[in-house]
């Protein structure tokens, strides 16, 4: 251990450290999910999240309006109550600020939180405010509810299950990537940034999910597809086959790509932070689907990924 740096062990190997040394108790479920489900006696479930956004580590503060901050820094958040399928109730809010900041910045990221925040019906009901010696630092935690029993965990996908997602992927990476290289805003390439800019939590899509019998497993897409169907299939103990061809893909990021030289697939794939759900159903269920949905690929008895060599997600201690 003395030795082994975080680059080695991975956010994923420091985390199942974490894991092992801290057990949820019986009933709980803790580490390894989009949120901790805990019940309580009102016969509800009680969802928490929290979430982290470093200065130079998430955003750059040159590129990123503070108001669409303050959005994302809700809608991260909110999209993991989502992935449970539960109903977001409550915010809580940590800053560590510089002391140069001006204070309209922090007025414009909390319009920005309000606005996403109301929408979704979270209050914000406490938090935590410190100074920082250079960089910007948010943490939000968040607290929503569903009827024991009822939120859609990792776990749970079975051999023979479709695995689907609520949209378009690849949009927030590609958005990224052209704030990066510097590339010339047109509209498309416009799309694309709010894409990464102003996520929407897929709230409502997440309750309907949880209400439709046979839907089994669900998660939100914050590292990329061949990072996070990770998570399922590590979880469930099972496999899956991924068909690249059908992974959907905006006429927006399509033509972005054509025209840059991008390829659309690999961020579709790869490219995180889009924040819709990745859920997976029997072929049964699929009838009773209610929310917009893409099939991309099927879980399978045997363990391992096929389908993504190649495109894997976002490790915050992996080099690149
Ligand atoms: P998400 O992308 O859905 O926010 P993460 O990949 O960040 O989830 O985390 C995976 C799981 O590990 C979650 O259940 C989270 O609560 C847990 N986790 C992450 N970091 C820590 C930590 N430092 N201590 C305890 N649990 C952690
Ligand atoms: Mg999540």
């Amino acid at each position: 251990m003395a030795a082994t740096r975080l680059a080695d062990l991975g956010e994923f190997g420091l985390i199942g450290r974490i894991r092992e040394r801290f057990r949820a108790p019986e009933g709980v479920t803790g580490i390894g999910d989009d949120c901790a489900v805990i019940p309580q006696r009102s016969g509800r479930d009680t969802l928490v999240s929290t979430d982290m956004l470093i200065e130079g580590t998430h955003f750059l503060r040159g590129d990123i309006p503070p108001y669409r901050l303050g959005w994302k820094s809700a809608a991260v958040n909110l999209s993991d109550i989502a992935a449970m399928g539960g109903r977001p109730t409550a915010t809580f809010l940590s800053v560590a600020l510089p002391a140069d900041l001006e204070a309209g910045w922090m007025e414009a990221f909390l319009r920005g939180y309000a606005e996403l925040s109301e929408r979704f019906g979270a209050a914000l009901l406490g938090g935590d405010t410190t100074a920082s010696p250079d960089r910007i630092c948010i943490n939000v935690a968040v607290l929503g509810e569903c009827p024991s029993r009822t939120a859609r965990l990792r776990s749970t996908a079975r051999p023979g299950d479709l695995i689907c997602v609520t949209g378009c992927l690849g949009d927030s990476a590609g958005g990224l990537k052209a704030i990066l290289e510097g590339v010339e805003r047109d509209a498309d390439v416009q799309a694309l940034i709010d894409r990464h800019y102003l996520p929407l939590p897929r709230v409502e899509e997440g309750l309907r999910l949880a209400a439709t019998p046979g839907v089994h497993a669900m998660m939100d897409i914050s590292d990329g597809i061949g990072s996070d169907l990770l998570h399922i299939l590590d979880a469930s103990g099972a496999g899956a086959v991924v068909d690249v061809p059908s992974l959907p893909i905006s006429a927006a990021l399509q033509r972005v790509c054509r025209r840059q030289g991008w390829d659309a697939a690999a961020l579709a794939a790869g490219g995180g932070e889009d924040y819709e759900l990745l859920f997976t159903c029997t072929p049964e269920a699929e009838q009773a689907l209610d929310v917009p949905y893409f099939v991309i690929g099927e879980m399978t008895a045997q363990g391992g990924l096929q389908g993504l060599e190649g495109l894997s997600g976002f490790d915050h201690f992996r080099k690149p």
